[in-house]
């Protein structure tokens, strides 16, 4: 199968759907691939290392969605994208098309077999395509946090570890998931007095056997939030409830009541985010104040380490490309279910029943 690799065109998108690695692999397979020149550019990665390994660089997406019989990307299509796309032609990416009517409108039109990381399951119930991200996420919303938490950047001027006689921040993390364990791991890792706050009794259960006493674990009500999100340093937002905008846990009163130059990250903003003061900001402006309090809610935090994304994230797809390219879309979706169940669009049928429902499509 011939495999395509456009570069990325949406705004602040640094990430790219090959790295040589897995080019490496689809080319040892028998497979053939088509690189954008300057696909991987963002992340380190030379169209000479693409080409050394014996992928084709083209001049231009044309040429790449006119010569591959599989797409592989990162993000949805733009518009031009779309527009490129035939009947039968494979894409694996990123689509999110719930509250998108008007990709979803021009992958019905196109034909294509739209295939969506996010929605590709795996026998333990996870969502593997999207982990990698969240655990990405996570981790730097520790990073993120402690530089806010400098004078330089409005902060408070706390060091998260303390130093001997100075006690170190603390840091309360809502939601025990996967952005919120890494997160822990983080933060208990820089030695700062670490609070998890989850609703889930046996989540809490589990992270208390992984962490043992480095980690508080807490249950979550009004009360416990509101106590513990006070008196905190640096609050991470990583609560989820499946395919609904994030409960706003975290009231402006209580962001009021926070020490001065205090700092909230929230990662759960591309779900609505869940503090009352949030907004979504972007990498070339991360931050915010209100009430002296720093809000840091970038939508896409895995695109500013584009290099660890980018290999996170072919770690977990590079499995289901060689089997669409091995086995062929047909054979591959017959007999994985969990690859089916990322079908989202297929020859002009909506095949994902919750993007069908929410946008009126027959199922
Ligand atoms: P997850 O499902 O692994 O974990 C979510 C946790 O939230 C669960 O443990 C659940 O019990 C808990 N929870 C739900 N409702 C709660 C409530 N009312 N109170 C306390 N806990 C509650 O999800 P995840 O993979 O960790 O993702 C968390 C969020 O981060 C999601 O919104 C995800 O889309 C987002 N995310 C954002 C970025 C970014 O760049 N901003 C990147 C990756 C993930």
């Amino acid at each position: 199968m011939r495999i395509g690799v456009p570069k990325e065109i949406k705004s602040h998108e640094y990430r790219v759907g090959l790295v040589p690695g897995s080019v490496r692999e689809i080319i040892h397979h028998g497979h053939e691939v088509v690189i954008e020149t300057g696909a991987g550019a963002y992340c380190g990665f030379k169209d000479e290392t693409y080409r050394a390994l014996g992928a084709k660089i083209v001049f231009s997406a044309e040429e790449v969605f006119d010569q591959a019989e599989m797409i592989v990307k990162v993000k949805e299509p733009q518009p031009s994208e779309t527009a490129m796309l035939r009947e039968e032609q494979i894409l694996f990416t990123y689509l999110h098309l719930a509250p998108d009517p008007v990709q979803t409108a021009g992958l019905v039109q196109s034909k294509c077999i739209a295939i969506a990381y996010e929605t590709v399951t795996e026998t333990q119930g996870g969502l593997p395509l999207l982990r990698p991200m969240s655990e990405v996420a996570g981790r730097m919303s520790i990073q993120v946090g402690a530089h806010a938490l400098e004078k330089c950047s409005g902060g408070s001027g706390v060091l998260l570890g303390g130093v001997p006689g100075v006690e170190a921040a603390r840091v309360v993390i809502l939601g025990g998931g996967v952005v919120g364990a890494n997160a822990a791991r983080m933060a208990v890792g820089l030695e700062s007095r670490v609070t998890i706050i989850d609703k889930s009794l046996l989540r809490l259960e589990q992270l208390d056997r992984e962490f043992g006493p480095r980690l508080n674990t807490v249950y979550a009500t009004m009360e416990s939030i509101e106590h513990y999100v006070t008196h905190a340093d640096l609050v991470i937002g990583a609560v989820l409830v499946p395919g609904a905008t994030s409960p706003r846990l975290v009231t402006a009163e209580m962001i009021r009541s926070m020490r001065p130059g205090s700092v909230l990250v929230d990662v759960a903003i591309d779900q609505g985010g869940c503090f009352e003061t949030s907004k979504p900001t972007t990498h070339n402006s991360p931050t915010y104040v209100i009430d002296e309090i720093v809000h840091y809610c970038v939508a896409n935090m895995p695109s500013g380490v584009a290099r660890t994304s980018t290999l996170a994230l072919n770690n977990a797809t590079l499995p289901f490309v060689l089997e669409i390219a091995n086995k062929g879309y047909r054979q591959a979706l017959l007999e994985n279910i969990h690859l089916l169940n990322g079908l989202n669009v297929c020859f002009g049928e909506v095949t994902c029943e919750p993007v069908a429902k929410n946008l009126g499509y027959h199922f």
